[in-house]
């Protein structure tokens, strides 16, 4: 299969339970609830989306042939040492890409494999620890993970419901909105009046980092 990667760089996870780890950001073209272009934005599933995912041609992005090649690629981002290796596969939807090969092939590297996902698709099996972050109006199939990140608020989602899903951990994020204190107002109340969920914030954005 060959995959088409947008971006990948070395940096710090940003958002959740892991964020301050040292990681690869893998970061898949494409996605199923968007196409990327602004003329779509509107019509599209989802529309709030903070990220560009179109193309092959962002920092360390291309299309490579086999599963072998990207891992490769990934380790020599990491660089030495085999510690705590981790890789944050993302997108766009990275579910429409990555596949057990890939997940076989960033193993034998050595690297936990984290996942960020809008659940839409089934995961696919082996990884390491599963984000997802459902999108109102879509149909979440993946109701069972590490970590359940609701973007908030956003309309079409209701938090109770989504407190029946098997996840460990909950996590509530203000939407990067025009209308940023409103949206962190709702989720620090969404925390305070409902303790199964936990306050998350964007912390790359807060010190400059991609
Ligand atoms: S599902 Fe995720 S990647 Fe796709 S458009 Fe929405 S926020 Fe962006």
């Amino acid at each position: 299969m060959t995959y088409a990667v947008k971006e990948a760089f070395l940096t710090l996870q940003g958002e959740g339970v892991q964020a301050g780890s040292r990681a690869v950001f893998l970061r898949f073209a494409g996605c199923n609830l968007w196409s990327g272009r602004e003329a779509d934005r509107a019509a599209a599933v989802c529309n709030f989306c903070d990220t560009d995912f179109v193309g092959t041609g962002g920092v360390g992005g291309g299309k490579f042939t086999d599963a072998e090649e990207l891992a490769s690629h990934v380790a020599g981002l990491w660089g030495g040492g085999s510690e705590r290796r981790l890789v944050v596969v993302t997108g766009g939807e990275p579910m429409l890409q990555l596949d057990v090969a890939l997940v076989d092939a960033l193993h034998s590297r050595g690297f936990r494999i984290a996942a960020e996902s809008n659940g839409t698709l089934p995961a696919t099996p082996g990884i390491d620890w599963l984000c997802i972050s459902p999108k109102g109006g879509s149909e979440v199939v993946q109701r069972q993970g590490d970590e359940l990140k609701l973007v908030w608020p956003q309309p079409g989602i209701d938090p109770l419901a989504l407190e029946a899903w098997d996840f460990v951990n909950f996590l509530v994020q203000p939407m990067d909105c025009a209308d940023r204190q409103s949206a962190i107002d709702a989720a620090i109340k969404l925390a305070m009046e409902r303790p199964k969920w936990r306050l998350s914030l964007q912390a790359h954005k807060i010190v400059g980092l991609p």
